[in-house]
């Protein structure tokens, strides 16, 4: 979707991008001050596989202090991007064979990567009524002897569902008679939450030790390109992790986690300044999306998308295109409205599509009206 976008933009056309998986703001100016000063202070030289020692401890300084979590600077893992450390802790846990449980919609790697460790993906469909997000008795009638790993994230990407400390509790309550079943925590969303304080399901202590907890600097910094994210996890995993990785990557850029370093000492003000925004625009969305008929839309706790369930157009056409799928309805979109989205089938959701709000207020004014027009014109 993305390269037809570009390829209608190289036409001339204005398109508006709405697939876009990262903030639309730029990294904060302390952290940009941090890397430039890292620069000049020759931090050029490979750097330790898990991370440079003051960037473990303040990420255990940060888990304690924002998510009243205690872990050692020996069980972090810094990595290159949050991705990096959601690979290796499915690498390093998932043998062939094993199932691993997946809420759907899922954010696009867990799959993939499930299937690069010779895992088997095993899904639970959660659907836009129960704000796609599953039950404790969702999750026992997937569980089977061969469940390895239960993989999600809050805030999730891509339907912007954040889990309560209650929903974590129930969850909780079934991995508690399962203690063979290792839990990725992928909390890479964590402070762009609208409904308060975050919850982790590692606060939750008779399991936290089997708990992965993954997270970065990509989203709440605006920092997607640094690349800087890690894992926490019991000693074990972690040392696993470091094996892996130092065989693969090695260490991720001295420059990038002198830079991330800064940003954890740096407080939360440009954080909540960016989730301000995102909520603003969050709210008109919503507003504008729930007026367009046959556009199913729930009003998302975090992260900056939407998940609209669009399938009372399928069967629809405009007289030379019919809309059978998601898919086709994201390319319709992208060829009659000039607004590019992306496909609920890279979620694992047939009914939906997602629309990300990572964009300026004007833009997305214009984008949701274009879209509005363009389904009006199927029937
Ligand atoms: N997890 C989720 C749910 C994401 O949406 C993303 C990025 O889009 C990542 C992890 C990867 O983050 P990073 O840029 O730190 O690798």
């Amino acid at each position: 979707m993305a390269k037809l976008g570009r390829e209608l933009s190289a036409k001339g056309i204005d398109v508006i991008n709405l697939s876009f998986g990262e903030p639309d703001f730029f990294t904060p100016e302390f952290v940009k001050e941090a890397a430039k000063k890292a620069v000049d202070e020759n931090y050029s030289y490979y750097t330790p596989v898990s991370g440079y020692l003051d960037l473990r401890k303040a990420v255990a300084d940060k888990l304690l202090r924002e998510n009243g979590l205690t872990y050692n600077f020996d069980q972090i893992v810094v990595s290159t991007g949050a991705k990096q450390s959601l690979a290796n802790a499915v690498m390093c846990l998932v043998d062939p064979g094993d199932e691993v449980i997946v809420p759907t919609p899922y954010w696009v790697s867990y799959s993939e990567m499930i299937k690069l460790g010779e895992g088997e993906s095993v899904f639970i469909n959660a659907t836009v009524e129960n704000n796609f997000k599953i039950t404790g008795a969702e999750l026992e009638a997937a569980i089977t002897p061969k469940t390895k790993l239960f993989m999600f994230s809050s805030p999730c990407n891509p339907t912007g569902s954040v889990y309560s400390k209650e929903e974590l509790a129930d969850l909780v309550a079934v991995f508690e008679k399962h203690p063979n079943i290792y839990i990725i925590s992928d909390e890479i969303y964590e402070h762009i939450n609208f409904v308060g304080k975050h919850a982790s399901i590692a606060e939750f202590d008779a399991i936290k030790d089997r708990v992965i907890l993954i997270n970065g600097f990509s989203k709440s910094y605006a920092m997607t390109g640094w690349r800087v994210g890690y894992m926490a996890a019991n000693k074990e995993i972690a040392n696993a992790c470091d094996k892996l990785q130092g065989q693969i990557t090695s260490g991720t850029s001295s420059i990038a986690q002198r830079a991330a370093l800064e940003a954890y000492k740096g407080g939360l003000d440009t954080v909540n300044e960016m989730v301000a925004e995102f909520k603003k625009r969050r709210d008109i969305v919503h507003e504008l999306l729930s007026a367009i008929p046959g556009v199913n839309v729930n009003l998302p706790d975090g992260a900056f998308y939407f998940f609209p369930e669009i399938k009372a157009y399928f069967g629809k056409t405009d007289g030379t295109t019919v809309i059978n799928t998601a898919e086709d309805l994201s390319l319709y979109l992208l060829n009659e409205a000039h607004v590019s989205t992306v496909t609920g089938e890279a979620f694992g959701n047939e009914d939906c599509i997602r629309i990300s709000y990572a964009a300026s207020e004007e833009q997305l004014r214009k984008a949701v009206s274009r879209i509005a027009d363009a389904l009006a014109k199927l029937s």
